[in-house]
């Protein structure tokens, strides 16, 4: 059994109260209680985490399941997540982990985890499935060990950090997939994740630019609710604006899940408009994600217009860039971060 770990993101308020500063829900939490996500406990004055080395899920997969498209591409990741979660998405695909209230998982020390990734051939650990903030004291544990070995950590993230916590993961943090939902519309963060304010959002990727942890930002397109084209525009202007034309930008497709499944699947037509607005904004490397096969999930030369990359669901069915990351045709620099692993796995291998 791995022993509770006291949490270092938190304040101690009079009356035995604390506040927990790992998200900017800061929430105050009274003796005996936990905080909105569930894993996050005041015990008699300190908050401990109740999720730390308890993974409830483990897999092998392949980094663009994150989807990390520039990033080390080809390679493998250890993906760990725990029960908790500090939004309530209503379409949550890993709901059963996000949304479960006991405390569910293994027990797996940060060391065991490391062995783990080398075990399995990765080259990097993902904190994913359910956000990795929760959890965070035990991302920064294994993910410290993980740097001493020589492997790359990344996060899928909703993007709620705070300027604390971004510090503390930047200890260990390379890289970081920022899920936006419905272009980071307000009223449909408010309806459907229970999120009262994005602005702590916008912050959290600033930070982790800041820094210069490699950011990727994914944007939910949710049929009726959050398929606002102006939306999509203004979210565009903001990465181009902020953080680079170069950044990428990948507009998934929704499916049905969870307390949604009344909507249909976003339509692949509304993904491609949405990803000729976020072209003529500037944005050089706009993908669509989760309808496989779709040539937008290839990467085309912003100097030469040749497809450079080609994918297909998790695999590189091409790779026209030199070692120096420049295209085989025109020698256009790609700003692709890390190598390229030749013969990657394109399908998840579970663990646990
Ligand atoms: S991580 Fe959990 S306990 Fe901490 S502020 Fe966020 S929701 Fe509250
Ligand atoms: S933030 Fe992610 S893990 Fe949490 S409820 Fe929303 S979709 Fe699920």
């Amino acid at each position: 059994m791995v022993s509770l770990k006291v949490e270092v993101l938190y304040e101690e308020l009079s009356g035995k109260r604390v506040r927990c500063i790992a998200c900017a829900r800061r929430c105050v939490i009274e003796e005996g209680r936990r905080g909105f996500c569930g894993v996050r406990e005041n015990k008699e004055g300190s908050l401990h985490s109740l999720v730390y080395g308890k993974p409830a899920a483990v897999n092998a997969d392949p980094i663009l399941k994150k989807p990390l498209d520039f990033f080390n591409p080809g390679s493998t990741v250890l993906s760990i997540g725990t029960v908790g979660c500090n939004f309530r998405c209503q379409y949550c695909c890993n709901w059963s982990l996000s949304q479960e209230t006991e405390i569910i998982g293994a027990d797996i020390p940060p060391k065991k985890m490391v062995e783990f990734a080398e075990r399995y051939r990765c080259q990097g650990i993902s904190y994913t499935y359910n956000e990795p903030t929760v959890f965070i004291e035990y991302t920064h544990d294994i993910g410290v060990l993980a740097k001493q070995k020589g492997l790359f950590n990344t996060y899928v993230t909703n993007g709620y950090l705070t300027p604390e916590a971004v510090e503390y993961v930047s200890e260990f943090l390379d890289a970081a997939t920022v899920d936006f939902k419905a272009s980071g519309n307000p009223e449909f963060y408010k309806r459907f994740a229970a999120v009262p304010d994005v602005e702590p959002i916008y912050e959290c990727v600033l930070e982790l630019k800041k820094r210069d942890v490699h950011i990727e930002i994914t944007n939910l397109v949710v049929p009726k609710y959050g398929d606002s084209l102006e939306d999509v525009r203004a979210l565009a202007e903001w990465i181009r604006d902020k953080l680079g034309r170069d950044t990428p930008f990948h507009l998934l497709r929704f499916h049905p899940n969870y307390r949604m499944v009344d909507l249909p699947s976003t339509p692949v037509s509304t993904l491609e408009k949405a990803c000729e607005v976020a072209m003529e904004v500037g944005l050089r490397y706009v993908l669509i994600g989760n309808v496989p096969g779709h040539r937008y999930e290839n990467t085309y030369c912003p100097g030469c217009g040749k497809l450079i990359i080609g994918r297909y669901g998790f695999a590189i069915s091409k790779w026209e860039l030199n070692e120096q990351n420049r295209c085989n045709f025109c020698g256009y620099s790609i700003p692709v971060r890390g190598k390229y692993f030749r013969g990657g796995m394109g399908l998840p291998l579970p663990i646990l």
